[in-house]
């Protein structure tokens, strides 16, 4: 006979735990959290072996009253809500009051905290949910926290553990990430006793991603500001010349807060789709912002999943936003003849290592449990206090924004210098537009692929074949957007076999696919039989492009019509039926296509992302010369 038991307190936290702390990172993102929501503007962040055995994490905020102190780390327990209404109006990051005794159900936990009102402050110890130490101390106002020993009552959990350089790695990325989100907060970050990443907190967004990602960063930086139907969106994104291998620099945040959608992603990608290669990806810090009330945060155990009322808005302004930063600017990829420096340097240049760094000698611990725990809280006060004398020398919260940069030997960024061709594409006057047209002088045709034109002081080379698939691929595009697309009989019929998700989505957007060319009609049961597809696609028309576009409607929660996979198949058509390279066209052919060229909205780039045409100044080309220099 089966037995139902009823687990006791210590099993149901740490099976509460694991949902919480999965890794070093979750407790870094936890902690950082909660300093930030007691009003930090400083905090310190150091690691030893991936965060696995030492984590400390030091503030200044508000910390915790000595009356306070115990039940901060009881399940359940926060001062950031009070009932359920609260839900949806917090603020705050944390929320659920599980961090604390979630994280100190796994590991062995030390605070010392002084809240700014009291005298006294309090020295804290609880080891895998047993409390061993509650005593005053002198101690400056704020917290540290400090957690060793993860898992180590959970041996299962830590087997999951990756090598140290992993979790290094993801805690770093979790700072990085705090930083973005926080620019008010200055974050410095130690792995192994080594400055990573350290932030001027200035509440500048240019200069905390100039600290992390390099001076050079910022030439490539496009500001977007856009608001509309209560939804605003501030922040810098790359223009494609920082464009990366994979996702990890598509940051956002929603209300300060970090979170992954796959809707926000795509909205991101699909509004730098004209302008990126394939399998690039764009690099964006952008602020959400939008009432509390139009979201629930309370879907997942770390809060880093957001469900929102009208998930389709949120993807249309994402999309408009960037679609809006990116058009104002001309994304003319610049040739630089000489080598350029490279793009990104992970770790800023020049962060002065700070005094504080107390390290102790593994050989130094006493062997002693008690003795150790002494030796270990000596080791805390000492760097609290350190951390707290630094902090007065230093004062970030007083300090005018240019000299704090100047104190934390961030880069200046340095204004675009308008003859250098490195900065080209920042030119504020236009090259291609239609009034400069005119003054076009076309040279001829290079490798029977390239054209040359003259155009003032610039010299460009346009890539016929990127050129005219692009004008193509615009002219479809328009055509389907304008008016239906006549449809093409197929025989024999395609029979689709949908899942009921599937036929609803075919059911409620049926007109939509008949706008596109589809004939579609029910067929025996469950299927569905296709008998004609648009016209202009026949030829690419199959199973794939509807079961994809089918997928694309269900992704995007029924948003709209024209799908990407259509995007896709029209680039292809218009590749296809492009002018190839190194095929000889005529200069009148070529004077017809500029000017079509020009009408569009965006002449830069060819549908798959590749530049359509490159500049070079005259200057430049007489640098080569040596003409001048
Ligand atoms: P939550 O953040 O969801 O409230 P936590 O378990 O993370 O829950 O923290 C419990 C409470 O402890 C918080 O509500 C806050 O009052 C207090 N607290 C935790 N960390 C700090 C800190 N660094 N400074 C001040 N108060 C803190
Ligand atoms: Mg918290």
């Amino acid at each position: 006979m089966t037995t139902i038991n009823i687990l006791d307190q210590n099993t149901i936290d740490k099976i509460a735990a694991g949902e919480v702390v999965e890794r070093p990172a979750s407790i870094v993102k936890e902690l950082c959290e909660n300093s930030i929501d007691a009003g930090a503007d400083r905090i310190l962040i150091e690691i030893e072996e991936g965060g696995t055995t030492n984590i400390r994490i030091t503030d200044n905020g508000s910390g915790i009253a000595a009356s306070e102190v115990r039940k901060a780390f009881l399940r359940h327990s926060t001062s950031k809500i009070s009932d359920a209404e609260d839900l949806f109006s917090v603020m705050t990051l944390g929320f659920r009051g599980e961090a604390l005794s979630s994280i100190s159900a796994v590991a062995d936990v030390e605070m010392i905290t002084k809240a700014k009102e009291e005298d006294y402050g309090t020295h804290y110890r609880i080891e895998g949910g047993r409390e061993s130490t509650l005593e005053p101390t002198g101690a400056p106002d704020g917290t540290t926290i400090y957690v060793r020993r993860l898992f180590f009552n959970t041996p299962a959990r830590k087997k999951f553990l990756r090598t140290s350089i992993t979790e290094a790695g993801h805690v770093q990325d979790t700072v990085l990430k705090l930083a973005l989100s926080h620019p008010e907060v200055a974050f410095t970050f130690y792995n192994q006793g080594v400055i990573k990443l350290q932030t001027p907190g200035n509440d500048s967004l240019r200069d905390t991603i100039i600290s992390v990602y390099g001076k050079e960063s910022a030439k490539n930086l496009i500001e977007v500001d856009h608001h509309r139907d209560g939804i605003r969106i501030t922040g810098l994104i790359g223009d494609p010349g920082l464009s990366r291998g994979n996702r990890k620099c598509e940051h956002y945040f929603m209300n300060n807060r970090c979170f992954r959608d796959p809707l926000v992603s795509k909205a991101i990608e699909d509004a730098y789709r004209p302008y990126l290669m394939q399998h690039k990806y764009p690099f964006t810090v952008l602020h959400l912002e939008m009432n509390p009330e139009d979201m629930d945060v309370n879907v997942h155990p770390a809060k880093l999943e957001i469900r929102f009322r009208n998930k389709s808005l949120v993807y249309k302004q994402v999309l408009d936003g960037i679609s809006e930063a990116l058009s104002v600017r001309e994304m003319l990829p610049d040739v630089s003849l000489a080598p350029k420096a490279p793009v990104t340097s992970p770790v800023p240049e020049a962060v002065p290592e700070r005094k504080s760094e107390i390290r102790y000698k593994k050989e130094d611990v006493p062997k002693d449990s008690e003795a150790a725990k002494d030796f270990f809280f000596e080791e805390m006060r000492k760097r609290v206090n350190a951390f707290h004398a630094e902090e007065q020398a230093v004062s970030y919260r007083d300090t005018p924004r240019a000299e704090a940069v100047k104190m934390d030997e961030i880069p200046e960024i340095p204004e675009p210098a308008k003859d250098k061709p490195a900065q080209l594409s920042f030119f504020e006057d236009k090259i291609l537009t239609e009034e400069k047209r005119k003054d076009f002088r076309i040279i001829g045709q290079l490798f029977n692929t390239y054209w040359l034109i003259e155009s003032e002081d610039k010299m460009l080379m346009v890539d016929q074949h990127a050129a005219h698939e692009k004008v193509l691929y615009e002219r479809l595009i328009k055509k389907i957007q304008k008016e239906n697309i006549p449809s093409q009989m197929i025989m024999p019929p395609m029979v689709l076999k949908l899942s009921l998700r599937e036929q609803q989505l075919v059911k409620s957007n049926i007109h939509e696919f008949e706008k596109m060319g589809f004939e579609l009609e029910p067929f025996e049961g469950s299927d569905y039989v296709i008998r004609g597809v648009p016209s202009m696609l026949s030829e690419l028309s199959d199973k794939d492009l509807f079961a994809e576009m089918l997928d694309s409607l269900e992704e995007a929660a029924g948003m709209s019509t024209y799908s990407m996979s259509m995007d896709h198949r029209i680039a292809t058509m218009a590749c296809k039926a492009a002018v190839k390279g190194r095929q000889h066209i005529s200069v009148k052919e070529m004077e017809a296509l500029t000017d079509e060229l020009l009408t569009l909205e965006n002449p830069y780039n060819c549908p798959h992302g590749r530049p359509t045409m490159i500049v070079l100044s005259k200057s430049e080309i007489e640098k080569k010369f040596k003409r001048i220099v």
